[in-house]
């Protein structure tokens, strides 16, 4: 048997706490000292100290901030923020936010291009509780070979107790209740740098980060505070909002919380399974669709349909009975009159009665 191309999954939930620890002891390092470059919370509040040279790249060009930059990035929260309301966000606001509002911009190389084109494998392969974790390949100029993405489900509980009604031996409840659950807000989290560098600030203050916070400022890779999501993240999201594999995996998910005395549960997919579905998945090509082109979809498929039945009603139309068009074809001639054709119907006699009497 070949390689698996998702890799082994025994020791995944491990691989990805300590690229996590890694990370955070990273980012510690680098908030500490005089030297430090992070754009702490405090300062981007205004509480900025002048003899200070940190660099920007709003506007274009790489300088040092000034206390007007400050103001900009305080405006540039608000903006992001108001694109995200209350606690988390769901797969489909995601996929439709890194289109609307992508980031570096419009071009071929926005994140949900490269979702598009290079992540072609997103697997959920273990579930505690509200956590899943998703495994997807990684892209062509990675220096890893997978990535993790991390999904807090925040309306977990709220499942949890709806199912608490069913009964025990009812099988169809908990896949309904997958199916709502993956439609509700969660929060996300990526090992990738693009995440970390780019987007980890915005989930932060949009309530949608399942990872450590960030309160650094990104004021050199992303001041604008555009887009939402990286590849990886953008791919499961699309498998959360649409694929079987992953309302397969939460309905088992669901199915053990449902049989669990204190509604916990723990859910992982076996290997052989997670491969042939990422197999699956590398084999086809998938698309990642945005609600502004589902609904456009829908609107195409409408309009075929009412083609459809107006050509069926246009030919009901056009085909009369065989007598009618006899009778029809009769009158035009003279050989019927109009006076007669009254009375004979008015008697009850068929059209095609009269057409054999006319013998036409
Ligand atoms: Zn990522």
């Amino acid at each position: 048997m070949v390689d698996s191309i998702l890799g082994k999954l025994r020791g995944h939930v491990g691989e990805a706490k300590s690229r996590a620890q890694a990370d955070k002891r990273e980012r510690e390092q680098a908030g500490q000292g005089d030297k430090s470059v992070i754009l702490t919370k405090r300062e981007v509040q205004g509480e900025w100290d002048a003899s200070r040279v940190l660099m920007t790249t709003i506007g274009g060009a790489q300088r040092p901030i000034t206390a007007n930059d400050l103001a900009q990035f305080r405006h540039n929260m608000r903006m992001a923020q108001s694109n995200f309301k209350g606690d988390g966000i769901t797969a489909r606001q995601v996929i439709d936010l890194a289109s609307s509002k992508p980031m570096p911009g419009a071009g071929p190389d926005t994140d949900i291009d490269r979702a598009r084109k290079q992540i072609n494998m997103a697997i959920p392969v273990s579930a505690a509780n509200n956590e899943v974790r998703f495994i997807t390949n990684a892209g062509p100029d990675s220096d890893v070979n997978r990535h993790h993405v991390l999904v807090k489900f925040n309306a977990f509980s709220a499942a949890v107790n709806k199912l608490m009604s069913a009964k025990s031996k009812d099988s169809k409840t908990p896949k309904q209740t997958a199916n709502w659950l993956r439609k509700q807000k969660l929060a996300f989290d990526c090992d990738c740098g693009r995440h970390r560098y780019w987007f980890r600030y915005i989930a932060t203050i949009g309530n949608f980060n399942a990872g450590r916070d960030e309160l650094g400022f990104p004021k050199i890779r992303n001041p604008n505070l555009k887009g939402v999501a990286c590849k990886h993240v953008l791919r499961v999201m699309s498998e959360i909002d649409t694929s079987t594999t992953v309302l397969n995996f939460l309905t088992k998910h669901m199915e053990k919380v449902h049989a669990s005395a204190d509604n916990t549960a723990r859910h992982q997919m076996r290997q052989a399974e997670a491969d042939k579905a990422a197999e699956k998945q590398a084999a086809r090509k998938r698309t990642i669709k945005t609600s502004e082109q589902r609904v456009q979809e829908r609107a195409r498929v409408q309009e075929r349909n009412a083609l459809k039945t107006a050509a069926k009603k246009v030919k009901r139309v056009k085909v009369k009975p065989v007598g009618t068009r006899k009778i029809e074809a009769a009158l035009k001639s003279g050989k019927l009159a109009e006076s007669d054709l009254e009375v004979l119907r008015r008697f009850g006699v068929t059209d095609k009665q009269i057409a054999d009497k006319l013998g036409v």
